[in-house]
């Protein structure tokens, strides 16, 4: 059987390209190859390069509220094919469609819709500075590029493009190779709800296409999501041509559960921190701290409810709630972090196995694992697993605690169960981490800034500092009065 090949999407159409070279997508939870898709050569990135500067001219001279309206139109269609494009999510990814219909459009979409309606509400100042004054206008800074991972490819390529389209500049969005397909899809909905050709280009490869977005001249911001080592060599490579750069990278983030809180609630936000896509979400709370005064209390009903309540299958029965690893490469990962946590002296509460699921025999699955009785020094506590693959480790001293959940290089995501609200606030102000829950633990609506502490990241995305980081300040001083020369 053929499979189909996709073409890149450059200035409102597919681009052949001239090398012929092409990439295989599988599908992780059957093994079997589902497309193919043509890399971004030469001919390709010049035309990218050219259409995106012809679209960011047409973009960038419509007012916001012209642009706005054209973005809404993209959301309209974006909630009209959630269910198409939900598919082609689970079909990629390997993660449960009870997942993919509900979260990745819709979570895409409120992003575009919210950049769309801040846009023209973005102003500029005027002071008068004696009779003289001067303004500031809020200019987009004209091409972007998008680099995304592959655990929410749609999403990411929403969240990436709303505020950088709604700014008024034209974006390159390169997908993850393992994910190509839903960027696709939201260039075809762009390019149908009016958006002009060339403003949002979508280019496909694997990190030599990334390395060129970041080394070009012509391109002047890249925001990333990725690995904190991909995220250093990116920096590394933007300083060449001084381009800003967003960051969002990984995580291993602590979740605190004091003696007072709810623990059915506190195992409900530990097991979504850790389960939910298959344990592959950045600001997952990988290390659980738990008061040693209901230690057990929560080991126990964690233990029954993940023995209990997770279905692993092909990932479009509805029924199915764990979904297959991205790639088998990622599977000998994970696996290789387990069998590391049982070496190290780890207790395997449960899981800790690979599963075959009858109705996905060839899926890339792991069962939800949960190491107890872990000690800070652990590999499996020290490194982002990416995922089922939680730690839970005992205090008793609300300080202490706080200082060993901030011993990491990494700062993306924490979370607090309590309740009593001093303590809420005031254990969560001190932890060193830039996307924070009390009592709840992985919302991230689109008016909330989410983005990393130390090196999980740089930048922010969502929420209304997000659109300022798409625009860049121009000055215009204004003479009243004449000038004072000493010429
Ligand atoms: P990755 O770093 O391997 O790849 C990310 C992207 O970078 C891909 O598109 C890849 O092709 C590209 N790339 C690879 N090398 C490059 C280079 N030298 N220059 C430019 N681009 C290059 O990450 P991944 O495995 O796709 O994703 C998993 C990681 O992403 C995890 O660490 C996870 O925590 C992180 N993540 C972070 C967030 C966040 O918002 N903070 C969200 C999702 C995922």
């Amino acid at each position: 059987m053929t499979t189909p090949v996709y073409q890149n999407f450059i200035n409102g159409h597919f681009l052949k390209n001239q090398s012929g070279e092409t990439f295989a997508v599988k599908n992780p939870a059957t093994d079997e190859v589902i497309y193919h898709v043509e890399v971004a050569d030469a001919f390709v990135q010049n035309a990218a390069i050219e259409s995106a500067k012809q679209g960011f001219a047409t973009w960038s001279a419509m007012t916001p509220i012209e642009r706005s309206r054209i973005l809404l139109k993209a959301v309209e269609l974006l909630r009209a094919r959630n269910d198409e494009l939900a598919k082609i999510e689970v079909l990629d990814t390997g993660k449960p469609w009870q997942e993919a219909e509900c979260v990745d459009v819709q979570t895409g979409a409120d992003v575009i819709e919210y950049f769309a309606g801040l846009a023209p509400a973005q102003v500029g100042q005027q002071q008068m500075v004696g009779e003289d004054f001067y303004y500031t206008r809020k200019e987009p800074l004209g091409i972007c590029a998008g680099i995304g991972a592959w655990n929410y490819p749609l999403q990411i390529a929403c969240w990436k493009s709303g505020p950088a389209l709604a700014a008024g500049n034209a974006l390159i969005f390169k997908p993850s190779e393992e994910t190509p397909l839903g960027a696709i899809k939201l260039a075809e909905i762009f390019f149908e709800a009016g958006v002009p050709a060339g403003v949002f280009n979508v280019v496909q490869g694997a990190a030599e296409v990334g390395q060129w977005l970041t080394q070009s001249d012509d391109i002047e911001k890249v925001s990333f999501t990725g690995e904190v080592g991909t995220g250093k060599k990116v920096v590394a490579s933007a300083a060449g041509s001084l381009k800003d750069v967003t960051m969002e990278l990984g995580g291993k983030s602590p979740l605190l559960v004091f003696d007072d809180a709810d623990i059915s609630q506190a195992v409900s936000a530990a097991m979504l921190g850790n389960f939910y896509t298959q344990g592959e979400i950045c600001t997952n709370c990988t290390r659980i701290y738990v008061h040693k005064n209901v230690y057990k209390q929560f080991i126990d009903e964690l233990k029954t409810r993940t023995e209990q309540n997770i279905i692993a299958g092909d990932p479009m029965n509805p029924e199915v709630n764990l979904g297959a690893l991205i790639s088998k490469n990622h599977h000998e990962l994970v696996m290789g972090y387990i069998d590391k946590g049982i070496s190290e002296g780890a207790t395997l509460l449960t899981g800790g196995e690979a599963l075959k699921p009858d109705s996905a025999p060839n899926g890339y699955f792991v069962a939800p694992t949960v190491f107890t009785d872990c000690t800070d020094d652990m590999t499996i506590v020290k490194e982002e697993i990416f995922g089922p693959v939680m730690s839970v480790l005992v205090f008793d001293d609300e300080d202490d605690a706080i200082r060993r959940a901030n011993d990491t290089h990494l700062g993306l995501a924490a979370g607090v169960f309590t309740k009593d609200i001093k303590r809420a606030h005031r254990v969560i102000h001190q932890l060193q981490a830039g996307i924070c829950w009390i009592n709840s633990y992985g919302n991230s609506p689109a008016e909330m800034p989410v983005g990393g502490y130390k090196q999980s990241g740089i930048g922010r995305e969502n929420g209304i500092e997000t659109l300022d980081h798409y625009t860049q300040t121009k000055s215009i001083y204004v003479g009243m009065t004449d000038i004072e020369s000493p010429f």
